[in-house]
């Protein structure tokens, strides 16, 4: 039986529909999922419900303990999770809930000689305003072979070391609720053979750094390690 009516809009609410794990936005896409399974005796009550983007969804719901890999989310973790951003929403109900920049690369073809990935950056506005036009800022290690297509290119420095700093506009309207593809999937961003030692570095804790801009909302910065941005 799923979650009564009453209890899912306040499980969202106090959420801010954002996922209580990894904190994306969720939108319509936000699951509220049971913490202890109703199979395994879980309550259809506040206290046994989570929001959850479909990704952590699907890493929460589908491990299988016959084939163990990774770590498994515990009930105690889960509820961990969603009492701290519960707390988190009821101290700043007034954040402002357009800081929502999805950044990841996707392998778009690996022979056994060559890997290609692209990165792919999903920008939602979740302000209340439509957004006229942005700017996205993003730095990679220099060593890395990029082509990026048409980006505006130069050479910077990020902690003494060497980086590409590729930028992008558009004069779009971006409007409220709206996803947008801001580096589009048919971008190869990074091309190399496997018997290179590029491949060996990738997996070294070198970072890509973002900054994204629009003209009514805060600057939306961040950094992973390469080895976060994944597939490798
Ligand atoms: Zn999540």
């Amino acid at each position: 039986m799923p979650f009564p009516r009453d209890i899912r809009d306040l499980a969202l609410v106090k959420s801010h529909r954002r996922c209580c794990v990894c904190h994306e936005f969720g939108g319509r896409s936000v699951n509220v999922h049971h913490i202890v399974q109703e199979s395994d005796g879980g309550a259809n009550a506040l206290e046994n419900a989570i929001c959850l983007c479909l990704r952590c969804h699907a890493e929460a719901g589908h491990f299988n303990s016959r084939h163990p890999l990774g770590t498994k989310y515990s009930p105690t973790e889960l509820k961990a999770h969603r009492d701290q951003w519960w707390e988190h929403c009821e101290n700043h109900p007034d954040e402002p809930l357009g800081l929502f920049l999805d950044v990841r690369f996707k392998a778009i073809s690996r022979t056994a000689e060559v890997h290609r990935y692209c990165l792919i950056i999903t920008y939602t506005n979740t302000m209340r305003e439509a957004q006229d036009g942005w700017k996205l800022r993003v730095c990679f290690p220099s060593f890395l072979p990029l082509f990026p297509g048409d980006y505006d290119r130069c050479e910077i420095r990020l902690d003494g070391e060497p980086y590409v700093q590729l930028e992008s506009s558009s004069n779009d309207r971006v409007f409220p609720g709206e996803s947008i593809e801001v580096v589009t999937r048919d971008v190869h961003f990074i091309e190399y053979e496997v018997n290179d030692n590029v491949h060996r570095r990738l997996r070294l804790e070198h970072k890509v750094t973002w900054q994204f801009f629009t003209p009514n909302a805060p600057v939306i910065e961040g950094e992973k390690s390469l080895s976060e941005l994944q597939e490798f």
